[in-house]
Parts: C-alpha cells; sequence; structure tokens
C-alpha cells in the first residue's frame, strides 16, 4: 500500500476579503463528496474562508462560526452540492459521533467543511485538501495570512493548487 500523493502549495492572503475571494475560488474546484479540513488558531479566518466557500456553492443560509453546534447543513440553492460546516472541536469521538448526529443530508453527496478536524475525520474521505492558516506575523492586528493547501489523495493530484491563489 503506498502513501497517498500529495500536492502542496502556499500563499499569501492580505484581508478578510481575500480570504473569501480564496473560498470562492476553492468552491469552484470542489465536487460532491469532497472534504476540505481548517486548521488554524482562533481567529486565524477558517470560518471566513468557510463564507467564501459558501458563496461559491451558492448555498443557503448565512455561513457564521459553528461554535454552539457541531454540524450545520447549508442546503443549495440551485443544482450544486450541500454544505456541511462542522466544528469538529466538540466532536470528541471523531466520526461514529458525526455519523450518529444524523444529520438530514447525504454526506457522499455533498461537500463537507470541518474546522479542528485533525486527527478525526480523515476517515471520512482518502482524500482531502487540508487548509492551514497561520497569522504571518505575532502581531494579532495583523491581517496578512499564510495559507498552506495541501491536497491529498488521487482526487488532488491533476489539480493545479497554485490557481486558487487571489
Ligand atoms: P476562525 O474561524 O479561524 O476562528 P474567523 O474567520 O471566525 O476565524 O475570524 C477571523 C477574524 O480575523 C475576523 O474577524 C476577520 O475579519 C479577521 N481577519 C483579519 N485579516 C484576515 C484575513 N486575512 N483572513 C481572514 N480573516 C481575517
Ligand atoms: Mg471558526
Amino acid at each position: 500500500h503506498s502513501p497517498a500523493p500529495v500536492r502542496s502549495t502556499g500563499l499569501t492572503v492580505n484581508s478578510p476579503e481575500q480570504m473569501r475571494e480564496l473560498g470562492r475560488r476553492i468552491a469552484e474546484v470542489l465536487r460532491p463528496g469532497d472534504l476540505v479540513m481548517l486548521t488554524g488558531e482562533l481567529g486565524a479566518g477558517k470560518t471566513t474562508l468557510t463564507r467564501g466557500l459558501g458563496e461559491g456553492l451558492n448555498v443557503r443560509g448565512a455561513v457564521t462560526s459553528p461554535t454552539f453546534v457541531i454540524a450545520r447543513v447549508h442546503p443549495p440553492l440551485g443544482d450544486g452540492p450541500p454544505l456541511v460546516h462542522v466544528d469538529a472541536y466538540r466532536l470528541g469521538g471523531g466520526l461514529d459521533e458525526m455519523e450518529d448526529l444524523d444529520l438530514d443530508v447525504s454526506l457522499p453527496d455533498s461537500v463537507i467543511v470541518v474546522e479542528w478536524g485533525e486527527g478525526k475525520v480523515e476517515e471520512l474521505s482518502d482524500d482531502r485538501l487540508h487548509v492551514v492558516i497561520d497569522r504571518a506575523t505575532g502581531d494579532t492586528d495583523d491581517d496578512v495570512r499564510q495559507v498552506a493547501l495541501t491536497g491529498i489523495g488521487e482526487r488532488w493530484t491533476a489539480a493545479d493548487l497554485t490557481a486558487l491563489a487571489v
């Protein structure tokens, strides 16, 4: 069993508006069944990026920080996939618990975006797009973010992640 292929690129995002634009661009390459994992400290911009994903996927409902719910389903307004936005911070048991949530949606037909999912949701899919967001400096007032995009698995071998740069 050979290790999954990995493709990576790094880019700089200078503002919340650009982070949303990055989300819209990522949405253009997403397909039903895709898993996107978002990593970054509180305030890094994970939910801001997800807002852009929601805009790009044209789904219903405002994307907000899912802190007080584990998952929120955003149904499509058109004929695209639903967006399932998960805050795995409170998902102690990982995938089993997620299936127990009994979401009224088919996960293989959805785009699933997970904040804080590392070590918990990898088994949802052999393939995933991992987005790591870091503040560029130690200054919390600084709007500049470094974003590392890593496509893991066959799904992403042909993807041109560098074309997503805002
Ligand atoms: P997280 O979900 O990672 O906790 P949020 O997206 O909820 O983060 O919040 C990010 C905060 O940082 C927002 O208030 C946003 O306006 C601000 N911000 C400043 N610069 C950026 C940037 N380049 N990208 C994303 N958010 C930024
Ligand atoms: Mg958040």
